[in-house]
């Protein structure tokens, strides 16, 4: 039997007195994908339990549920792109309570570490990631570690559907462009790949002052870039580096694999001029093939070859600060809301629409 959710007499959200709770499962990797209950989630000392107001579709879940990630455990619920309110704090919790809106980084640092001590979060050494090292948050309710170190207020103006696609896409795409690619006002950037993150690159690229071009397959997707900001186009389909170079005058500052692909990480490389960053943003499981790095042209030319990975919590204050100030629309990325029960086909046809999914109703 499933009971709501409701306050305890301590006035606490109490989610261990919930039976089940609503997600999406799988039993096999690449097998079916299927909403039904499972066990609800108890916080873990120091950590919360989330109901989750909205969850993005993404890639990496996709790659989870392919068997591409070494932590997946089965059966296993995918889902790490959220937003929701605090149900329940577990011991020793004290920035947090029940009720408090929020969102979290999808690498949950320990806080302890050598990696977290010197703020970089993001590359902890024992992080957890909902939907990859537990279960995920396309479900009524997920749980989270380490909450005083990871979960981020979501201001009031801002809805819980735009914020969910913060926590993966847009702040990965953020800290990419902006922290390690340090992008500046008039240097050319290339996009290689514009789903979620490559598009949310787009944008937050133009809105640095950088002169962007968009590569991909998909022309519907090219579309959205162009009107997120891109000045030019490159059909994914052509010989990228030779176009990429024809159309900025000898190739770009920075370049983003915003997809995570062998041929879409090393057209990145190659549309670099002299001294330009590329950035890896997309993943690259050694099971889809390993990408050619022209290591005598990095040589040569100097260029940097930089991994990004996700954005610590700490860092949310400068992203949300030029989402406030209307400098930043990720709204504009969320192209379609849907039910927990459209996120089987959803997370199948991955990739295949342009902009970002965000599950929102559960
Ligand atoms: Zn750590
Ligand atoms: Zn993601």
């Amino acid at each position: 039997m499933r009971i709501s959710v409701g306050s305890g007499p301590d006035g606490a959200g109490a989610p261990g007195r919930l039976a089940a709770v609503r997600a999406l499962v799988f039993d096999s990797f690449g097998g079916p994908l299927e909403v039904r209950e499972v066990p609800a989630p108890d916080p873990a000392p120091g950590g919360v339990v989330v109901q989750v107001a909205a969850s993005g579709i993404c890639r990496s879940d996709w790659h989870g549920w392919q068997g591409h990630d070494p932590d997946v455990v089965l059966p296993h619920v995918p889902g790490h792109e959220l937003a929701g309110t605090v149900a329940a704090v577990g011991a020793g919790v004290s920035r947090w309570s029940p009720g408090d809106r929020v969102t979290v980084p999808f690498v949950n640092a320990c806080g302890r570490c050598a990696q977290c001590a010197a703020g970089e979060h993001q590359v902890c050494a024992v992080q957890t990631q909902p939907g990859f090292t537990h279960w995920g948050s396309l479900a009524e309710f997920v749980a989270l570690d380490a909450a005083d170190v990871n979960l981020v207020a979501v201001p009031e103006e801002l809805d819980l559907a735009t914020a969910a696609a913060l926590g993966c896409r847009y702040a990965t795409a953020f800290r990419a462009v902006v922290q390690i690619g340090a992008v500046r006002p008039g240097e050319w950037v290339a996009v290689h790949g514009c789903g979620g993150v490559g598009l949310s690159a787009v944008q937050i690229a133009r809105a640095a002052g950088a002169r962007v071009v968009a590569v991909d397959v998909s022309p519907g997707a090219l579309e959205l870039a162009r009107e997120l900001g891109a000045e030019v186009t490159v059909d994914g389909a052509v010989d990228v580096p030779a176009a990429v170079a024809d159309l900025t005058g000898g190739g770009v500052q920075v370049s983003l694999d915003a997809l995570g692909a062998a041929v879409t990480s090393t057209n990145s490389i190659r549309s670099l001029r002299p001294r330009g960053r590329h950035v890896q943003v997309g993943l690259l499981p050694p099971a889809q093939g390993r990408p050619e790095v022209p290591m005598e042209r990095v040589i040569a030319l100097e260029l940097q070859l930089l991994g990004s990975h996700g954005m610590a919590a700490h860092a949310y204050p400068e992203l949300l600060g030029l989402i406030a100030a209307g400098r930043l629309q990720p709204r504009r990325l969320v192209t379609r809301e849907l039910a927990l029960a459209d996120a089987p086909a959803a997370l199948v046809e991955v990739g295949r629409r342009p902009g970002i999914a965000v599950v929102t109703s559960f």
